[in-house]
């Protein structure tokens, strides 16, 4: 997954976590011979613990490539290997206990509970009772389901999310070091899917697999993978990350399939904490005015279109105050947090960092660490240059230099503080 360290709570770092390399050399599927190969010399390598999305129109060979990895459909021609070892010489039923696998209808057994869904494979390789259970509820709290509430649940009685959660979980409960993935978000509604999305990419940073994932998607190829497989009629059209796919695509095909909006779409891939932001000009409550005054003299804080912005002790944003309001105080007012709007928490991707300036009108975002502490501030202009600074948008317009406050409308900052 691009950018960030791994975290590792205590349940995460207790799962072991294997990885492995993925290979594909010239794999060919032919159902007849009378018809064209639904696979057609497939060569691709997916390095140990990263994403590789497989994308492209219906019928292009997706779903035969992935059922080829664990031996639900046997290639034609042509070989595959994990970490070396041809899949060819693995028995086909011991080789899927470790090839994880995840599908649109997720396919839970209606007549087990949650914890004996996800226990199966486990099971099947003879663990003990007990490394069963505690295996089965870490699982289920890393999928953000309470084990005490879940375990005794029925399919049936899960929503639709919860059941693909289940799913995921399934998949990954007997540690395998591959993971196929064949849309398994496209049956529920935006909203969910967002959230298994997000939900997946925690998972994977926290417990890295080696993952190959269908979709026809492009937004959500661009948001999952570390490099993007595009197919046409059994071909390989180009491998490549999702910030080189956007900039420089192969050919008409691939230019087309990413769409015209491909800027826009490369703002998915950077996150706050990775561009430049404007120094935060930090008050605090209760600090006296002519201490203010002597810093912005001395250079230590700048204004942001003339704004200053007011912090509790612990650099927590509350309120813009415009400078002119100096004049009429001797000490910064003690306001309350919520002027600040929006506050963003610097791992937000550009694109939902300039949706959340929209939604609040607002030239400047306040971006926060994992504490809330303000460190720094970001407009559109800055957007914009993070994203040239990423070589995503090739050469657009000159760049805009000011930090003006009309920058996005320029009501904010200004209302808040007078209020
Ligand atoms: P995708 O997942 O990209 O939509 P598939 O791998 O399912 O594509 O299908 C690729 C091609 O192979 C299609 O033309 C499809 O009709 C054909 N195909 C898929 N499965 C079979 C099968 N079992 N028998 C014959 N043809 C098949
Ligand atoms: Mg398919």
């Amino acid at each position: 997954m691009a950018g960030g360290e791994p975290t590792h709570t205590p349940v995460e770092a207790s799962l072991r976590s294997s990885a492995g390399v993925l290979e594909l050399r010239e794999v060919t599927k032919r159902y007849s011979r009378d018809s064209p190969p639904a696979v057609d010399g497939l060569s691709l390598t997916v390095p140990a613990g990263e994403v590789c999305v497989l994308i492209g129109p219906s019928g292009c060979g997706k779903t035969t490539a992935l059922k080829m990895i664990n031996r639900l459909i046997e290639p034609t021609a042509g070989e595959i290997l994990i970490d070396g070892h041809s899949v060819r010489e693995r028995n086909p039923a011991k080789l899927r206990r470790e090839i994880g696998y995840v599908i649109q209808q997720v396919g839970l057994l209606p007549h087990l509970t949650v914890f004996a869904n996800v226990a199966t494979v486990p099971r099947l390789l003879g663990w003990e009772k007990e490394r069963i259970r505690v295996r089965v509820r870490e699982l289920l709290e890393l999928i953000g389901l309470d084990p005490d509430e879940f375990s005794g649940r029925y399919p049936a009685q899960l929503s639709g999310g919860q059941q693909q959660r289940v799913g995921l979980a399934r998949a990954l409960a007997g540690d395998p070091p591959v993971m196929l993935m064949d849309e398994p978000f496209s049956a529920v509604d935006p909203i969910t899917r967002e959230r298994l999305q997000n939900d997946f990419l925690r998972l994977h940073r926290a417990v890295p697999k080696t993952v190959v994932f269908v979709s026809h998607d492009i937004d959500e190829a661009v948001k999952m993978a570390d490099r993007i497989a595009v197919m046409r009629e059994g071909h390989l059209v180009q491998y490549a990350p999702p910030s080189e796919l956007l900039a420089h695509p192969a050919d008409e095909f691939v230019a087309d399939f990413v769409g015209a909006d491909r800027a826009l779409k490369s703002l998915s891939l950077t996150r706050v904490e990775e561009i430049e932001l404007i120094p935060p000009p930090l008050v605090r409550r209760g600090e006296p005015v002519e201490r203010v005054r002597a810093r912005i003299e001395r250079g230590e804080i700048v204004p942001v279109a003339d704004h200053l912005l007011v912090a509790d002790e612990d650099d927590h944003p509350l309120d813009w105050l415009p400078v002119p309001r100096l004049e009429a105080l001797q000490a910064i007012p003690s306001v309350e947090p919520g002027g600040a709007e929006p506050v963003i928490d610097q791992v937000t991707t550009l694109r939902d960092a300039l949706s959340a300036l929209f939604e609040a009108n607002a030239a400047y975002g306040a971006v926060v660490d994992e504490d809330g502490r303000c460190i720094g501030l970001v407009g559109a202009a800055e957007i914009a240059a993070g994203l040239r600074q990423a070589g995503t948008m090739g050469s657009g317009p000159a760049p805009a230099t000011s930090h003006a406050p009309a920058t996005l409308g320029g009501s904010r900052p200004a209302a808040g503080a007078d209020g």
